[in-house]
């Protein structure tokens, strides 16, 4: 009816998914404001399965203001953010991992990662989990039916048989939550720290990572004071590189907050690269920032430079890692580099995406399971599921088996939301943008 009022159309009423052309009249002075293309959706065929209206103007701000001032003033209101993601829920539309898909991919930010939150989009994680759900639910089904009709003679499932199900579900349970620690670099990129001594190349390389010219590179030691954060993306990944203040030892008031900014950056972030001028003998402060390095996890170093006379070996280094090598810590891995030459530069990006998602590759992307409720959701049901099989090979009763069945089955419905709280709903939706 607001639509109507507002905007002339050739014929009415309108019929569904056809677009009609209008034109959009000012109601006070009763100009001609726009022309207009108007699409009706009638219920079931919208994305809510409401009836919609969609009003296409020419993309002028004042335009759009105006006719959504005139549709307000008719007694309209604007949506909340998720509101139609949340009514096409409501609906029965969606199940709720399509629903929190199109947030993902919303806000994807790699063309990657726009295809897996597309295929979850389409339902993918619970295609993935219907099956088990419904060996699940056949389970209990014939355990609830032999405790039922007890003496009608209803085939009782072998221990063997139950076991043997449980298993195949566990299996393929725990590869998907396996592959969340790929999935959740995949939803939410990585940080990488270059970490430095003055003066080494940290803000060269960094520009060539990125492959443009964002830190300020300058001959003089101690000059790159602030934090310099950019995002490219690795392999359909947003890695956010994190060039640093370089670290070491200093009086200036300034570059000391540099220095203990770079402190938290490094510890904050994913992975780290240690920048070493090889071209120069390998220093004892070097040395001491991969000895800070070393307990803060996977650690890449770049021996960069590498277009000059190289004055540092790997030989060098030996005393500095045999200590690592000792207390079973993964040494650090190597890279020749030379942010002038571009040497080494494919290669540090390869080690990123090898050491920081070392699942990766397993399994087609649209089996991936990018999201922590997701994840912890499953972790929930292999938990009922160990209990289950626990049971399941003790031969307890049928009823105590059932509860860890139900168990078992309750958090994968919690995934898709076929049943659901609303607290858990307002998390999931609190996050969309306005208008989705
Ligand atoms: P940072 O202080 O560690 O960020 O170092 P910069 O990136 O500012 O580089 C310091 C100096 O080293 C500059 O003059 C760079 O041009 C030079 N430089 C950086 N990387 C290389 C490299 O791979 N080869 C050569 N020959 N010079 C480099």
């Amino acid at each position: 009816e607001i639509g109507i009022s507002l905007i002339k159309l050739p014929k009415l009423p309108l019929e569904t998914q056809r677009a009609t052309l209008g034109t959009f009249s000012d109601p006070e002075s009763g100009r001609v404001v726009d022309q207009v293309v108007v699409t009706c959706f009638r219920q079931p065929h919208s994305s809510t399965a409401e009836d919609v209206v969609e009003i296409s103007c020419h993309g002028a701000p004042v335009i759009l203001r105006r006719l959504v001032e005139c549709c307000f003033e008719r007694g309209a209101r604007a949506a909340e953010p998720g509101e139609f993601t949340l009514r096409a829920f409501l609906n029965g539309r969606i199940d709720l991992t399509q629903a929190e898909a199109v947030r993902d991919l919303i806000e994807s930010q790699t063309l990657y990662q726009a295809r897996v939150a597309a295929q979850q989009m389409e339902g993918s994680v619970s295609a993935r989990l219907q099956p088990h759900k419904q060996v699940l639910l056949d389970l209990i089904a014939r355990l609830e039916a032999g405790i039922d009709f007890a003496e009608d003679d209803v085939a009782v499932l072998e221990w063997q048989e139950i076991l043997a199900r449980l298993d195949r579900i566990r299996t393929d349970l725990e590869k998907l939550v396996e592959g969340y620690k790929y999935g959740r670099i995949v939803r939410e990129g990585l940080t990488l720290a270059i970490v430095g001594r003055p003066n080494v190349g940290k803000s060269s390389l960094f520009n060539c990572l990125l492959n443009e010219e964002r830190a300020i590179v300058t001959p003089i030691p101690g000059t790159t004071r602030d934090l310099v954060a950019e995002t490219a993306s690795v392999g359909g990944i947003p890695l956010r590189f994190v060039d640093t203040a370089g670290v070491r030892e200093t009086q200036d008031a300034v570059e000391k907050i540099g220095v203990e900014r770079t402190m938290g950056a490094i510890a904050d972030s994913d992975l780290r690269l240690l920048v070493v001028d090889a071209s120069e003998p390998w220093t004892a402060e070097d040395a001491h920032l991969l000895h800070k390095l070393r307990p803060l996890g996977a650690l890449l170093v770049a021996l960069n430079k590498s277009d000059l006379p190289p004055r540092v070996s790997l030989a060098e280094l030996e005393p500095s890692l045999g200590a690592d090598r000792s207390a079973g810590v993964a040494p650090p891995q190597f890279v020749r580099t030379s942010a002038l030459t571009g040497e080494g530069i494919q290669e540090v990006k390869e080690k990123i995406l090898e050491t920081a998602a070392p699942t990766r590759g397993l399994g087609p992307e649209g089996e991936l399971i990018t999201n922590l409720r997701h994840q912890q959701l499953m972790q929930d049901s292999l938990r009922g599921l160990g209990k289950a099989r626990q049971a399941a090979e003790q031969q307890l009763p049928h009823e105590l088996l059932l509860l860890d069945l139900y168990d078992t089955l309750r958090p994968l419905d919690l995934i898709t939301g076929a049943t659901y709280a609303d607290d858990v709903l307002d998390i999931i939706f609190k996050t969309f943008c306005v208008g989705k």
